[in-house]
């Protein structure tokens, strides 16, 4: 595989903290060790500008409770970085919507939604979200920012996906971002209780496409972590060279990074295991990690040869690349064994 000299896309956390105890949340309840501070988490922001990093997410926690969130995106912005923010919206107030304008963080910026009415929302996210989230989105409104909504799919709001879809068309918004639930963090002790059943997912998946394709021009709707099913990627095996190799499957340590709140790096905010965090940034610059860290060398051989189990016997393993390997970490697998959550394999002819 060629390796990149930096990763395409950063997540960092701006802290742990959130204002929300939400039910699907992939991050862990039990990291105690002290927080990046303002000037680390700037001096993070110059390294990845002279490595080449293209686009950095703030993420948290809620990003917005880091009070220096202003300061961090301006000077990330100054560097030259594509920068975005992730949100749950409840902190926006016409203040805080006229800042991220004024910083250009509105390119990128992504607010959570669960549900197209208080009921089904607040259910996941807590009394009083939704109001306050819309409310957020109103503020961002005022002031002629129009973000994308990211929603996560689970027993409680499959059904109501696409009136979220409908609820953004209402709202001049044009893009929804779709992410399968992931056993994560808080998520995965809710997970048996929320997943939705793969039946369910289908029929969900069809209704979007169909939807998606009747809206085309007027929103758009992107597929996050989408749930692995056999699909056809519409390319032969002989089709694919080098460069489509590197782009294919998991892009965690390949292309994507993702930085905690106390400075530890990993390939995916699924993967916050110690035994495949890839090193410090307190102790050894980033770029470093990215090109010489075990974990992410071990990530990177993680290919359509490496994968064990029933995805060697599937006719699409050359562009999936055997599902999402969080899901078989989950389960007490390692990053090479087959997504256990794929019906397949489709056999080869
Ligand atoms: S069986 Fe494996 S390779 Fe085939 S589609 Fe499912 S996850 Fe991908
Ligand atoms: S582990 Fe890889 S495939 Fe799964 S969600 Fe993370 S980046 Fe995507």
């Amino acid at each position: 595989m060629i390796p990149l000299s930096a990763p395409i896309d950063v997540s960092i956390e701006l802290t742990a903290r959130c204002n929300l105890h939400c039910l699907h949340c992939f991050q862990p309840d039990d990291r105690k060790y002290p927080a990046l501070t303002t000037n680390e988490i700037l001096d993070i922001g110059h390294q990845m500008a002279e490595m080449g990093v293209f686009a950095v997410f703030l993420s948290g926690g809620e990003p917005l409770l880091n009070p220096d969130w202003s300061i961090i995106g301006s000077v990330f912005v100054s560097l030259g970085l594509t920068v975005g923010l992730s949100t749950n919206g409840t902190l926006i107030t016409l203040e805080t919507a006229l800042k991220i304008k004024e910083l250009g963080l509105y390119k990128a910026l992504q607010v959570s939604i669960e549900g197209s009415t208080p009921r089904i929302h607040d259910a996941i996210r807590g009394e009083g979200s939704f109001e306050k989230t819309v409310r957020g989105l109103d503020h961002l409104a005022e002031v002629g920012i129009y973000p994308n909504i990211a929603v996560t799919v689970m027993k409680p709001n499959i059904h109501d996906v696409p009136n979220i879809i409908d609820f953004a068309l209402r709202r001049n918004l044009n893009h929804v971002h779709v992410m399968s639930l992931m056993p994560a963090g808080r998520a995965k002790k809710h997970f048996q209780k929320l997943d939705p059943s793969l039946e369910d997912w289908i029929s969900m998946e069809e209704v979007l496409q169909n939807k998606a394709h009747y809206l085309k021009g007027k929103i758009s709707v992107d597929w996050g972590n989408r749930r692995y099913l056999p699909r056809d990627h519409g390319f032969s095996e002989d089709q694919y060279t080098e460069v489509d190799r590197a782009f294919t499957g998991c892009p965690a340590g390949k292309s994507k990074a993702v930085i905690d709140f106390g400075g530890f790096l990993y390939g995916c905010d699924l993967l916050k295991y110690e035994n495949i965090c890839a090193g410090n940034i307190r102790q050894t610059p980033i770029a470093k990690i990215w090109n010489s860290s075990s974990a992410f060398s071990d990530w990177r051989s993680r290919t359509p040869e490496s994968i064990i189990g029933k995805c060697k016997y599937c006719k699409w393993l050359f562009a999936c690349v055997g599902g999402c390997p969080a899901l078989s970490i989950a389960d007490g697998f390692t990053m090479h064994h087959s997504d256990p959550s794929c019906p397949g394999p489709v056999n080869k002819e």
